[in-house]
């Protein structure tokens, strides 16, 4: 009997895989999402800032890390007011892609979700190609959004080579468990001067560092590798491309990962609030099984919210934001 693909392919967990360093060290351990978790770390390296996790789930185990609710059903994960305000954020990333790539170009999204980006291009004009390895999601980028839709693995896709315009990474690359891999075969697939969008967590940023294991944007062990800025650049230099922006402002992710975060260093159950703001079929538990730390949460939101709102301003001036979006092209 052959041993299993992931058995061998497992490294020593000291080696970095961007700089080659093996120095990696424990810098936290991560807290389980479930009581019966193993226990997770996050190693970094000191060389580069470079995260991972440790041990990787294989992909044999990881779906259990991304349970129906993980969705939502339909695809719809917050209540209105909230759904609106997200595809209102959809469409100005639309915008920031169409800006840089010729008319009726190529686009492919990869993990699109549900594909709203690609709905929103569709309807400029453009050519939309979505990967992703939710069934469910792609079911509706591709009926609802009209995009050519390709379900499982990235690298194992059928794309043709060097016929995109642009390729996206909307928090997606975080959850590769071999990024290197993922951007060699996002440069291939490109054009020459192809665009390169790849917005993740920011490792190094100061919500990052404030609160380490209690971090909203951690999100172990789905996140199987933890980018900073020079991480990351130096990663897609690595991979063939030319760094145009790295941007450290995100109204959308960046002030959210400082309000529940603060709530989380308080020992409130997991990520209460972001529960409490998603629709019923995308709840992962009831928010009726902790009515007094619901009312709390509710209550220290006119202190936590401007708080959260000020320090996504202070963290941005110091190019130390939450999140962090680069746009590249391939040289
Ligand atoms: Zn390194």
């Amino acid at each position: 009997m052959t041993a299993p693909r992931d058995t061998l392919e497992r490294r020593d967990p000291h080696d970095c895989e961007i700089c080659g360093s093996r120095r990696g060290f424990q810098a936290f351990r991560a807290k389980g999402l479930a009581a019966d978790d193993p226990h997770f770390r996050v190693m970094r390296c000191p060389e580069c800032g470079y995260g991972w996790t440790d041990p990787a789930p294989p992909d044999s185990e990881i779906g259990r890390w991304y349970p129906k609710e993980y969705y939502g059903r339909e695809n719809v994960r917050f209540n209105p007011l909230f759904e609106r305000m997200t595809r209102w954020f959809r469409r100005r990333r639309a915008r920031e892609v169409s800006s840089r790539i010729p008319a009726r170009g190529r686009v492919l999204d990869v993990g699109c979700g549900r594909g709203l980006i690609l709905g929103t291009l569709k309807e400029w004009g453009f050519e939309t190609h979505g990967v992703e390895l939710s069934e469910e999601s792609a079911w509706h980028a591709k009926h609802r959004m009209g995009a050519a839709m390709h379900v499982g693995n990235f690298v194992d896709a059928k794309l043709e080579p060097g016929t995109f315009d642009a390729i996206i990474f909307w928090h997606s690359l975080e959850h590769f468990r071999k990024p290197v891999a993922a951007l060699l075969h996002a440069h291939q697939l490109l054009k020459p001067g192809g665009l390169l969008v790849v917005a993740v967590p920011n490792s190094d940023s100061m919500q990052a560092r404030a609160f380490r294991a209690d971090w909203f944007h951690l999100d172990v062990p789905r996140h199987y590798v933890h980018f900073g800025e020079r991480a990351l650049t130096s990663l897609l230099e690595r991979a063939g491309f030319e760094i145009e922006t790295a941007t450290h402002f995100c109204f959308e992710q960046n002030p959210y990962g400082w309000l529940q975060s603060f709530y989380n260093a308080m020992e409130l159950e997991w990520n209460l609030l972001y529960t409490i703001l998603k629709n019923s079929s995308a709840r992962m538990t009831p928010v009726r099984k902790h009515p007094w730390q619901a009312a709390l949460t509710v209550a220290l939101l006119p202190v936590f919210l401007p708080l959260a709102f000020l320090l996504t301003l202070v963290e941005a001036a110091f190019r130390e934001g939450g999140t962090i979006e680069v746009y590249a092209f391939k040289e």
